[in-house]
Formats: C-alpha cells, structure tokens, sequence
C-alpha cells in the first residue's frame, strides 16, 4: 500500500501532470498542482490597495512588472520557491549570460579548472557538511539542486540547423527544466536556437531533433527523457524499463522513488538539527526553574517538510506519468527492436504454429449435436 503522502508532510508529494507529447516550455509553469499556502501569500501582498488611485498604482506596477520581466530570465513559475528563483536569477543567469564583446563566454563549469575543478556539465550546490561544520545553518543551501548546463554549441565546430543545415543562432536561455531523478531533482538550463539564415525554425537545445543532429557521443551525454512540461533522468527511465521486465511497474517504480526522495531528504533534515543540537551540548543554564524550552534561547526555523514549496520542495512524479514515460521510451524504439526481431538466426525464433483448430473428433460432435 503507498501512501498518498509521507507520514511527516501535509503535501502530496506527486503532482505533476501527464505527458502530451509537446515540447513546450515557454511559459516555464509546468502546470503542477499549486499548494494554497502560496496563493495565498500573494494575494495578501496586493490586497492593501484602496480604490483611490488604484489604476495608477496599477499601470505603475505593470510598468515595473514589464522591466522586470525584460530583464529577468524567465517568469517565476507558481510550483517555483522565491529562493530557487532567486538562485537561478542571481546565480546560474550570471553563469550562461556573460558576454566577451557579441560573443556569450564560455562557462566556468565548462572550461578546464585543472585537477580540482575539471570540465563539466554540472554545476554541484556546495556540500552542506562543511557550513555545519562551522555552524553556519543556512537552510537554504541544504535545498538547492544541481544544474545541467546543456549548452551544444560549446561542444561542436558549429551548431547547424538539423532541417537545412545552415549555423543556428542563439535565441535566448529556455527557462530552466525540473527532471526527476532517482533521490532528487535537478534541473537542465540550455539556450534556444534559431535558423535566421535558412529555414526560419526555432529549436530548443533539448528537442529530439536537435540531439539527434549531435556527434553520438556528445548526444549521449544528455542526461534525460522530457516530456511536454517535465522529465525523467536516465537513470529512472533505466529503472523503469529494468522493473518492467522483472515485474516491477510504475507503482513499484513509485514507490521507490518516493522512499529515495524522502530519504534523502531525511538525511539533510537529521544533519539539520544534529547541528542544532550540537551548539547547545556542554552548556549550562540557570536550572532554577528551568523548563525545556530555556535551552532554546536562540530560535532556528524549522527545516519544514517535503513538500513545501517554500522550503525543500520534494517532488516525486506520479504512477501515471512513469507509466506514460516508459510506454513513450519504449515506442520510441519500436523500429529498432523490429531491426533486431528481424535479425535473428531461425533457430532463436518461437513460432506458435498449433493454428488453435479443434480437434477433428470434436468438430464431428459439435456438427452431431
Ligand atoms: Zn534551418
């Protein structure tokens, strides 16, 4: 029996939606179910406006609200934490936007920083354990996720467009793509292109026909499976397709991946408060009437749940979309597995050639009767 949520969370921890098969991503709303707390905070940010010049607050805020967004990357989308928007914002933008005269500049993460920091598509958050060791508790980078900067054009001479063949041209960052993998989530930043000298087409970085364009060993590097507004990792579309022939499905697939998930998080919620407890171990207090709470003179917040989308924002996608995700990845290689059926010696062939005729005998009683 799985349960609907974990015993220390309120929140549903799959709520996704299911895959059509578009790869949109414009909007960055991956359309996941929205927890109430959030819309309720914003709206009581905006609820203060009298109706005298309320027009005028409002066109001055559209304006603000346009020159933001134009500078900004992406719209924040509602399934999205402030914090993990503002570490995209601040951060990671930073990282893939830094000009050299016209010319974007390579990554840090993809240059060669020698033997401590060689090349990578990765960008790792810092390990937690080395500020707790220092008893610095910030939470927030206990949540971040890693990054995959899926940027080909860095990888290869020139990107050609796959339809006609001319150079593609930059079109501007994709907001940034959450892929589930097997205890966590990451997420995949990669550029739009756009064939202005040819045939006039937009493609993402991580469409199917582009990566299909690519040398095989810099396509095989990609780590996922994405569907229209989401995405499985390698490694779980791996396990799904290993379960399923070893009777595991996607419920059993599920259930896996939502005990990895709240492990992990477990884990980081233990170190949490080990931390906590450990600057309040060898002190001594005033016992006179002293109670429990008189060691916690000093407040810490809460490491918060699983789900909550203002904190650790745990995420495992729902039975439904693995089973999706999986038939999708095996019909995409209908044509090879045909290949190989058709490649096969006689003597490894199975031919059920019994024709299921009944019996002469039995044909002479059903005319009788
Ligand atoms: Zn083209």
């Amino acid at each position: 029996m799985v349960l609907s949520e974990p015993f220390f969370t309120h929140l549903a921890t799959y709520t996704i939606e299911s895959d059509s098969g578009d790869d949109s991503a414009s909007s960055g709303d991956d359309g996941d179910e929205v927890p109430v707390a959030r819309n309720d905070r914003k709206s009581s940010t905006t609820a203060h406006d009298g109706p005298k010049g309320k027009s005028q607050h409002l066109s001055i805020a559209y304006i603000v609200l346009i020159c933001v967004v134009a500078s900004a990357w992406f719209k924040q989308p509602r399934t999205m934490s402030d914090w993990l928007y503002t570490y995209f914002r601040e951060v990671i933008h930073p990282m893939i936007n830094q000009k050299s005269g016209s010319n974007f500049v390579r990554p840090a993460a993809y240059g060669d920083g020698g033997v401590h920091a060689p090349p990578s598509f990765w960008v790792h958050p810092p390990d937690t354990t080395f500020s707790l060791a220092c008893h610095r508790l910030n939470m927030t980078s206990m949540y971040l996720p890693r990054i995959f900067f899926w940027l080909p054009h860095f990888l290869v001479t020139v990107l050609c467009c796959p339809c006609c063949g001319k150079p593609l041209e930059k079109n501007g960052a994709l907001p940034p793509r959450r892929i589930t993998d097997m205890d966590h989530s990451f997420y995949i930043v990669t550029w739009d292109y756009f064939c202005r000298s040819g045939c006039k087409t937009s493609f993402r970085g991580w469409s199917q026909h582009l990566l299909d364009s690519l040398p095989a060993y810099v396509r095989l590097s990609f780590p996922a499976i994405l569907s229209r507004k989401g995405g499985l990792s390698n490694n779980v579309i791996s396990q799904l397709r290993v379960g399923n022939q070893h009777k595991m499905g996607p419920q059993g697939v599920h259930s896996l991946l939502l005990e990895m998930h709240t492990l992990r998080f477990n884990k980081l919620q233990t170190q949490y408060l080990e931390a906590i407890f450990e600057l309040y171990q060898g002190r001594t207090f005033d016992t006179s009437q002293s109670t429990i709470h008189s060691y916690f003179d000093q407040k810490f917040p809460s490491f918060g749940n699983f789900g909550d989308i203002d904190g650790y924002s745990g995420f495992v996608p729902s039975e439904r979309y693995l089973a999706s995700m999986m038939n999708k990845v095996i019909e995409r290689d209908e044509a090879d597995a045909n290949q190989h059926t058709a490649c096969l010696a006689i003597d490894q062939l199975a031919i059920d050639d019994s024709h299921k005729v009944c019996p002469f005998h039995l044909q002479i009683q059903q005319n009788t009767s």
